[in-house]
């Protein structure tokens, strides 16, 4: 027996979850359920995160959440409680499944069957933005090597879990070349030790264009979560339905279990709710809990329900659909289904799927680390970047040089061209003339001299090369 925290949500969620809920007891899943109360009504007695301290205790006693759409009231800062949840359990992958339906769902692709794993706790939804001149806002992009082997490694032990031919990772590394590279260059390297499965690297925009186009190309896809976030839409749009996709927010200790769409609101109390995309997030909820046999039982069933035609409204199509039914009713037939395998739709198998297994990250030996300059980003007002290097110039210091000023990443120092537009953001890249290494002193005493030339610095990076790599990009030009 499992214990597992289940929280019914809004709008259609309450709805939703008893049919799912119903289905797993009739199958036999072996939980414990203990309900907490998430989202809308927490919202509004003003607790801006949606969940209060007695509910996260249970949800970090319990470890894996079973949890209904909420509805996030609009405006006063009331924050995601999904985004919420991810970090606060570290829950660092977010998996889902899109597989297309056909012929009983309508669909433009009828042979897709792919599986999207996004990296669910950094890049861009760090959320660490800074408005830094008056016409520059910057959100910093942050890509770890131990987000990107957890992540890659999670998505190859997915694979072999359930017998996937291939992983693909979407990139754009040939612009982001440290940070996106970085995740190209992990996955190159983890995806050596799964030489059974096959392995490619696609640049992210032609890669979601075939995706689009062709998804029967792609099996399981790994991605950074920006990328991952928009193309998982995507994917589950293209089967068919939103209302039929499931998604697994899995971390090292917790996991969370929910379907892609939300509360639905307008659909709230009418029984007409599709309850299977959290009744797909049900049945990976049960595989990762070992409960594999109560899994394929239901998902059997399912495909067979959807099989038969019995389709709830958001999925009914005439010529296709045999049976309009509601949300109950669409339980209820899978209930009866339980024990019977789809005769068109491929069968499921779980019973030999292996484990994952997913060993704790190991930090590596620390690199050489080398000082070898800094970029000073400046709030300047002008126009022509010769005038702002004779000001910059100023505050060189012997070993420390201008080498280059860009402006939003495109040199315009030296020699720029007179078309480059330009905004107040600056950067001043300085170097040792000789490539040596420099000082942090010599970057403290840099600044204090633009201090008093009134030079508005708004922000440094350090230049360092690692085992004697660069750890910097060049400039747009160089
Ligand atoms: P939505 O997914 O709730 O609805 C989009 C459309 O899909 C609507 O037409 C809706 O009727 C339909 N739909 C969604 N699920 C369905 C189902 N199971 N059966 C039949 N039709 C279904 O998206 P939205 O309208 O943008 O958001 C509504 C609320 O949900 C918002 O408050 C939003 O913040 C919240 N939301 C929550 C989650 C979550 O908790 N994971 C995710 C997305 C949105």
């Amino acid at each position: 027996m499992t214990k597992i925290t289940v929280a019914k949500g809004d709008g259609i969620g309450p709805e939703i979850m008893d049919a799912t809920l119903d289905i797993l007891m009739a199958a036999g899943a072996q939980i414990e359920i203990e309900e907490i109360e998430v989202g809308e009504k927490v919202y509004l007695a003003g607790n801006t995160s949606g969940i209060d301290k007695t509910s996260w205790d249970v949800i970090r006693r319990n470890k894996i959440f079973l949890k209904a759409p909420i509805t996030t009231p609009q405006g006063g800062g009331y924050k995601s409680l999904n985004v919420t949840t991810r970090k606060f359990l570290g829950l660092y992958s977010n998996v889902r499944p899109c597989m297309s339906l056909h012929p009983f769902v309508k669909t433009k692709h009828p042979i897709m069957d792919i599986v999207i794993v996004r990296e669910n706790e950094e890049d861009l939804y760090a959320g660490i933005e800074h408005q830094q001149t008056d016409e520059v806002v910057q959100c910093l992009k942050l890509i770890s090597r131990p987000g990107c082997e957890k992540i890659i490694r999670f998505a190859f032990e997915y694979a072999l879990q359930y017998g996937r031919k291939k992983v693909t990772c979407f990139t754009k590394d040939n612009i982001m070349k440290q940070t996106d590279g970085l995740f190209h260059q992990v996955f190159d390297e983890i995806a050596r030790e799964y030489p059974a499965i096959e392995n490619e690297h696609w640049i992210i925009d032609i890669g979601a264009a075939k995706m689009a186009d062709t998804p029967e190309a792609f099996d399981v896809i790994v991605m950074p979560n920006l990328y991952g976030d928009v193309l998982s839409d995507i994917a589950a749009q293209i089967t068919g339905s939103v209302g039929l996709a499931g998604s697994a927010n899995i971390g090292e200790e917790c996991a969370m279990f929910e379907a892609i769409h939300g509360s639905a609101p307008r659909r709230a109390g009418q029984n007409s709710a599709n309850p299977s995309g959290l009744l797909q997030g049900a049945v990976m909820m049960l595989t990762h809990i070992g409960q594999t046999a109560v899994a394929e039982k239901i998902q059997n069933a399912w495909l067979k329900t959807i099989e038969d035609g019995i389709h709830t409204d958001d999925i009914f199509k005439n010529g296709i659909s045999k049976f309009k039914v509601g949300t109950k009713e669409f339980a209820k037939a899978v209930i009866s289904n339980l024990g019977y395998k789809p005769s068109n739709l491929k069968t499921v198998n779980y019973s030999k799927n292996p484990a994952l297994n997913l060993p704790k990250y190991k930090r590596r030996p620390a690199a050489k680390k080398e000082l070898v300059g800094v970029d000073v980003f400046v709030h300047w007002n002008g126009t022509d970047p010769q005038e702002l290097a004779s000001a910059i110039r100023k505050i060189e210091k012997p070993g420390l040089n201008l080498t280059m000023i860009t402006n939003r990443g495109i040199k315009v120092y030296p020699d720029g061209f007179k078309e480059t537009f330009c905004t107040d953001h600056w950067r001043c890249r300085f170097k040792h003339a000789d490539g040596l290494q420099v000082l942090k002193s010599d970057i403290v005493d840099l600044l204090a001299k633009a201090v008093d030339e009134n030079i508005d610095t708004i922000k440094t990076e350090n230049l360092y090369l690692f085992d004697g790599k660069s750890g910097y990009s060049l400039a747009q030009g160089q």
